[in-house]
């Protein structure tokens, strides 16, 4: 029988990017339901039809038409997997400004590396309209959705607060917010409060200097404190801090140690060891080679983290390459 192939990224979410209107963030340009969006009326028929269409690629004969062959999230299909017609996770990034310039930022093309200090609107379009029409066609998920809000910063985004009405008015499970935190939020500590969001950020080292090297702003302390007001009144914090490993900045066992203490020390459970995307998502890894010693990072930060009582998570992808361009060579 022929064989049949399934996402559930393609299942489950949509992506609305500053350029496009899509199923993923895979870093693959998978589906796209609305190419460079401006605001204008979506035709809702072509919108729905082109998740239909895209599953109907995904079988060993057609595999070769879809944009979603040899991507990293495809698998075989079970007996049990169905097309949903809603969607029960939202990606919200349709701006790009930001208070800080990671050196590592995917959207440094786009921001053109600008520092933004004041709150505006996207440059590109306006997101409470379109969330409320996607709710209107039924497309959103009234009970189970994630709302992941990540763009450039929610500090400098006009739409923050809007949006997070909206999704409050129209049912949603959980946010997921990401955010530089370099700016305290009372909206999320309220959400915080009411268990209904999961704050992410990278600190992505325990020392100012490293911090001022690696963001070009000095917040660091800004953001210490900003974790330690979030995270106080929490037992247990819904917060994630990253470690993003970033070559000859961060990428040494002394900086790891300092960073897991200071988890520990503002009371944070979650962490995660990741790599620039420059590695994860922009390099071919077969023709330039991972440094090698991001094996050995990463098994040390995970006995850093067992040692602590501290929760190491892992982008699947991540993981997928470490072990096969650093850990297979130690
Ligand atoms: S298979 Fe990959 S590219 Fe296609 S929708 Fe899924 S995650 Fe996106
Ligand atoms: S905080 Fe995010 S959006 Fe801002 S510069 Fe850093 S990576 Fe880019």
């Amino acid at each position: 029988m022929e064989k049949q192939y399934f996402c559930d990224e393609l299942n489950n979410v949509i992506s609305c990017f500053h350029d496009r209107i899509m199923s993923c963030c895979s870093g693959q340009i998978g589906p796209v339901y609305y190419e460079a969006y401006k605001g204008e009326k979506i035709d809702w028929d072509a919108f729905k039809k082109i998740k239909t269409d895209a599953f109907k690629l995904l079988n060993e004969k057609d595999i070769d038409k879809s944009p979603c062959q040899g991507c990293f999230f495809l698998r075989d299909k079970k007996q049990t997997d169905i097309v949903s017609p809603v969607f029960n996770m939202i990606n919200i990034s349709h701006w790009t400004h930001c208070n800080c310039g990671c050196i590592y930022c995917a959207r440094m093309l786009d921001s053109k590396g600008k520092i933004d200090t004041k709150s505006r609107k996207s440059d590109y379009y306006d997101i409470v309209p379109l969330i409320k029409q996607l709710y209107k066609q039924e497309l959103l998920d009234r009970k189970n959705l994630v709302a992941v809000i990540q763009g450039g910063d929610i500090s400098v985004l006009k739409e923050f607060e809007p949006m997070v009405k909206e999704f409050l008015k129209n049912g949603v499970k959980e946010f997921h917010i990401l955010t530089n935190n370099i700016i305290y939020q009372p909206v999320i500590k309220k959400l915080m409060d009411m268990d209904k969001v999961q704050l992410f950020t990278s600190l992505d080292c325990a020392s100012p200097d490293i911090f001022y090297k690696l963001k070009r702003v000095d917040k660091f302390k800004d953001c210490v404190n900003n974790l330690r007001k979030y995270a106080k009144g929490h037992q247990n914090p819904r917060i994630m801090v990253k470690y993003i490993v970033v070559e000859h900045l961060n990428d040494n066992i002394e900086e790891i140690d300092k960073f897991i203490d200071l988890m520990q020390d503002i009371g944070i459970k979650t962490v995660e060891f990741t790599i620039d995307n420059k590695w994860a998502m922009f390099t071919n890894l077969e023709e330039k080679p991972l440094p090698l010693h991001y094996g050995e990072l990463y098994l040390h930060f995970k006995k850093a983290c067992e040692e602590k009582n501290i929760i190491m998570n892992v982008w699947p992808k991540t993981e997928y390459i470490i072990n096969k361009y650093a850990l297979k060579c130690i």
